[in-house]
């Protein structure tokens, strides 16, 4: 079938945050923006999301909680986000006060459906056109240089030339074979917590024509939730998210602790480790106490369980921990072992010598002591991938051919330092990566303050 032709200065690809960020700010400067989204609406994960926009408050923060990350890229983040919030009002955003999150950062709270509305409303009003439906595969070049892109939709192929191609499609957490090959053997037992059509479109296309990608492509942000047989659906994410896990202690389907339950921004470096268990399946056990123990974003640990256990999850209340272990024996979790860990846990943690377990317990020291114990079984999610293309600071896509590596040890010094970008070629949101690696940052944030500066590049670049 031949393909239907379009034109455009400014191809967007994906109508999320970072996608409707891009287009406003290209067309802010003048240009002709075409945005094509897979659904059949636009919004992706930002529809679906809490809609809280927040960053770590300093450099200095992310520094010390998420070193592993790219500076550049993560200063831009926090410099440019105040600013950032104050556009997406003028875009029609209906935002809360300034708020401190977490105790650790700032931001300010949306609704992710208002959201949504207001920037679809606002690029269309500003004369993009958003095409629902349609999918890009690949990128058209010349030379070396992205001029297009191939889409589809339901009634076949679509060729699109543009000056500017911007790939916003939310990511690579919905394919299973990339998630596989970058993340975790376990993917296929991964819950998606994200709307399904990020499937790493963006990625691919780009890695076709020539793309470099960050390190740590292994990095994603997800929370624990509860494990099958529980019944719920996408609209339980957040209720169905077991975001104290930092406080509890986590036992894999053998019965032994596999990671720091305390460490990281959040919950999220937890989940991460459980995706690499067997099943991507634990048992996160509180007690009493732990389990009245408030936490800013989200519910009291005992009435997210309470939750779980209405939606059909799996579990165990008990006098003893003798009894909790017979009782998650019927998970298949060893008791011997599962009761083992956790007598070796409280003795540490009274003996003040949790950071000298395997794997050790810095922060949270709670023993469990205060019966009604608890334990109810968990399975790791995948919200977003936090690696993925490497760019500049104006999103521009790097050419792996002519950039040299940022690996650890071997990155280079500033006079080896060498980048080359594929001209025509941008990314924002999930599909650029590098800020949030094992410490969590803020996906919305992200997808707002690179988003625009796609826009923006990309319009200057082509106009
Ligand atoms: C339940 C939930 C709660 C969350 N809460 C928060 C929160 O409170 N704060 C926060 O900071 N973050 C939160 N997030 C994360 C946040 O939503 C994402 O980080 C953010 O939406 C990423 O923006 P994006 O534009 O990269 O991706 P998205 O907003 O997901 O947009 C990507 C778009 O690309 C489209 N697409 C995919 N493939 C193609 C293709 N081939 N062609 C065309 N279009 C394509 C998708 O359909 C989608 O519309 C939450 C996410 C979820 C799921």
């Amino acid at each position: 079938m031949k393909p239907r032709i379009y034109s455009t200065t400014v191809l967007v690809a994906g109508a999320g945050m970072a996608g409707l960020c891009a287009g406003i700010s290209a067309l802010e400067r003048g240009a002709q923006v075409l945005v094509i989204e897979k659904s059949d609406q636009p919004g992706g994960s930002m529809a679906m999301s809490n809609g809280l926009i927040w960053t770590l408050r300093s450099k200095d923060e992310v520094r010390r909680q998420v070193p592993q990350g790219d500076e550049a890229l993560q200063d831009l983040l926090v410099d440019g986000l105040t600013e950032s919030l104050d556009w997406l009002v003028q875009q029609g955003a209906q935002l809360e006060p300034m708020q401190t999150v977490l105790g650790h950062g700032f931001g300010r709270r949306a609704s992710g459906g208002q959201l949504t509305a207001a920037l679809t409303e606002r690029a269309t009003a500003m004369g993009a056109n958003i095409m629902t439906g349609v999918s890009l595969q690949s990128l058209l070049t010349e030379n070396g240089a992205v001029v297009g892109a191939l889409a589809f939709d339901a009634n076949g192929p679509i060729e699109i030339r543009a000056a500017s191609v911007i790939l916003t499609t939310g990511g690579f957490q919905g394919n299973c074979e990339l998630v596989t090959r970058y993340i975790t053997p376990h993917a296929d037992a991964l819950y998606l917590r994200s709307n399904p059509n990020s499937t790493g479109d963006g990625l691919l296309a780009a890695l076709d024509v020539g793309a470099a990608t960050t390190p740590w492509l292994n990095a994603f942000y997800g929370h624990a939730m509860n494990a099958p047989p529980a019944r719920f659906d996408a609209s339980q994410f957040q209720n169905m998210s077991h975001k104290y896990g930092q406080m509890a202690v986590a036992l894999n389907l053998s019965g032994r602790r596999f990671a720091d339950e305390s460490a990281g921004t959040g919950e999220e470096l937890l989940n991460a480790h459980l995706s690499r268990q067997s099943g991507a399946t634990a048992a996160y056990v509180v007690d009493a106490a732990i389990g009245e123990l408030s936490y800013e974003v989200s519910a009291l640990p005992r009435v997210v369980i309470e939750r779980a256990r209405q939606a059909g999850a799996r579990v165990v209340q008990a006098n003893t921990l003798e009894e909790l272990a017979q009782g998650m024996q019927a998970w298949g979790i060893p008791s011997a072992h599962s009761l083992q860990t956790l007598q070796d846990y409280n003795a540490a943690i009274k003996a003040g010598t949790g950071a000298a377990l395997h794997p050790p317990r810095v922060g949270n020291a709670f023993a469990l002591e205060t019966p009604p114990f608890s334990a109810v079984l968990v399975r790791a999610s995948i919200t977003y991938t936090c690696g993925g293309l490497r760019t500049d600071l104006d999103m521009r896509v790097l050419r792996r051919a002519t950039s040299v590596s940022m690996m650890p040890l071997a990155k280079p010094g500033l006079s080896e330092w060498r980048t080359g970008t594929i001209a025509g070629l941008y990314a924002a949101g999930c599909d650029m990566g590098g800020i949030s690696i094992h410490g969590y940052l803020g996906g919305l944030a992200q997808a707002l303050v690179t988003g625009r500066a796609a826009g923006s590049a990309a319009a200057a670049d082509s106009c």
